[in-house]
């Protein structure tokens, strides 16, 4: 079993989760109302249009101003997300250092539904993923339940450690300014894959600390696996269509975890 109380560290981890959720377009209150609106109107039971909203859509219907009280101290999962991204923010101290660079670590934000962010507004639906105006990693985890249902992913701490690693890898070539220099579908695919990368350098390093188990560093290649373009594509619309990727295939993203985690070396991780 993973052991994350070994990591000394914490990120930087702001919790929105309790909030009643900011809209930002897609199935925000505004819309739930609406939806409840046209079944007073049209006399239809709403409860099948809201079931296909989501769950959290609902449960997140509480009056404006309150705050969900389960969410008011520190819980296991904002500790757990805190001892992630502190071991990764440990970890790229270092690389900085030895490059005479200093690092700034990312925030990261827990929120439900949806909520503002200097990339204008993030939504559940997006998955976790990183603004870097803000430089603020958003992660809605009710995504992991997808990555086991609808992507087919095996899930686990680790395959979520594996995302969030990801998405500080994101971080990285922010302050290093390798985001800037995207222009094309193709240099996405190649920040993507070296953000993978990144992800087995981290992998590589909390292993090597007793964090995480050999065995367990599996399930963070499954989960690359199972976000590949291919597979999701093979899944949603049943067809492959390179020309549309903006990740990276499968073996892409399961060759370039491992390249990070077999050299732990960040240097090794330049995609072209
Ligand atoms: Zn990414």
């Amino acid at each position: 079993m993973a052991d994350w109380d070994r990591i000394q560290q914490r990120g930087r981890v702001e919790d929105r989760r309790g909030r009643p959720a900011v809209a930002v377009g897609g199935a925000s209150l505004g819309m739930l109302a609406l939806v409840v609106i046209f079944s007073l109107v049209t006399g239809t039971d709403p409860t099948p249009i809201l079931e296909g909203i989501s769950p959290d859509a609902r449960s997140n219907a509480r009056p404006v101003g309150t705050e969900d009280p389960q969410y008011s101290g520190l819980d296991d999962y904002e500790l757990y997300v805190a001892q992630v991204t502190g071991s990764a923010d440990m970890m790229w101290e270092e690389e900085f250092r030895e490059a005479g660079l200093e690092y700034r670590p990312p925030q990261t934000v827990l929120f439900r539904q949806a909520t503002e962010s200097g990339c204008g507004g993030a939504h559940s639906q997006t998955g976790p993923h990183y603004c870097p105006a803000d430089e603020t990693i958003y992660l809605d985890e009710t995504f992991f339940d997808e990555l086991t249902t609808r992507y087919g992913a095996r899930g686990g701490e680790v395959a979520q450690a594996y995302v969030l690693a990801h998405e500080v890898g994101h971080h990285v070539q922010t302050l290093l300014g390798a985001n800037r220099r995207v222009t094309s579908n193709e240099a996405s695919i190649a920040l993507e894959l070296q953000a993978d990368c990144y992800a087995g350098v981290w992998a590589k390093y909390v292993e090597d600390a007793d964090v995480i188990t050999v065995e367990e560093v599996d399930q963070a290649i499954d989960a690359a696996a199972a976000v590949g373009d291919d597979r999701i594509q093979q899944r949603t619309t049943g067809r492959i269509n390179p020309e549309s990727w903006t990740h990276g295939s499968s073996a892409q993203r399961k060759q370039w975890f491992l390249t990070g985690f077999n050299s732990g070396d960040p240097d090794q991780c330049e995609v072209r």
